[in-house]
């Protein structure tokens, strides 16, 4: 059971996840959360740096889609100056939102990473529908009013996590 919420790699941010090494890996395609894994859960568009990755992304032949618990205003006007593709009200952990997302880029499962800053909705939903998943350090140290709530539980995982030696990395 522990074991779904066990990210296949932990990093700093983002900018840390090299497209060019997803694309070594093999991965065509990366879904990817919104609030406080790409920007501040409270800014409304990308930054600079952000469009930069982006358009890395792209130069690698790789296809993206936002996958957001958030409402539609929130995802849409965050992906459509963009030109990225975008799932809101995504429902995570459930499944269906990342498979409506791999059909959209028409891809494998196996071709696509899930990347996210919560255990309990972006780990936990790309692990247990068979995603490679990539954990981030949320951007911002504040939440909105429900992510506060699984940052309790979600504390208290990664301590399980760290007892039984499942993760290593510093903090
Ligand atoms: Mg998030």
């Amino acid at each position: 059971m522990l074991r779904l919420f066990l990210p296949g790699e932990y990093v700093k941010s983002i900018f840390h996840i090299s497209p060019k090494k997803l694309k070594e890996q093999g991965i065509k395609g990366i879904i990817t959360d919104l609030d406080n894994t790409l920007v501040e859960w409270d800014r409304p568009n990308a930054t600079p740096q952000l469009i930069e990755w982006f358009k890395e992304v792209k130069e690698n032949g790789m296809d993206i889609t936002i996958v957001s618990n958030n409402n539609e205003k929130r995802v849409k006007d965050f992906s459509d100056p963009l030109d990225i593709k975008f799932i809101y009200k995504a429902r995570k952990p459930m499944g269906k939102a990342f498979l409506k997302a791999i059909k959209g880029m028409n891809l494998k499962k196996e071709e696509v990473v899930v990347i996210g800053d919560q255990l309990l909705t972006d780990v936990l939903g790309g692990n247990r529908n068979g995603f490679q998943t990539i954990l981030v350090v949320p951007v911002a140290s504040t939440d909105g009013f429900f992510t506060r709530i699984n940052r309790k539980i979600e504390r208290r995982i990664m301590q399980s996590l760290k007892r039984k030696g499942m993760i290593q990395w510093e903090e």
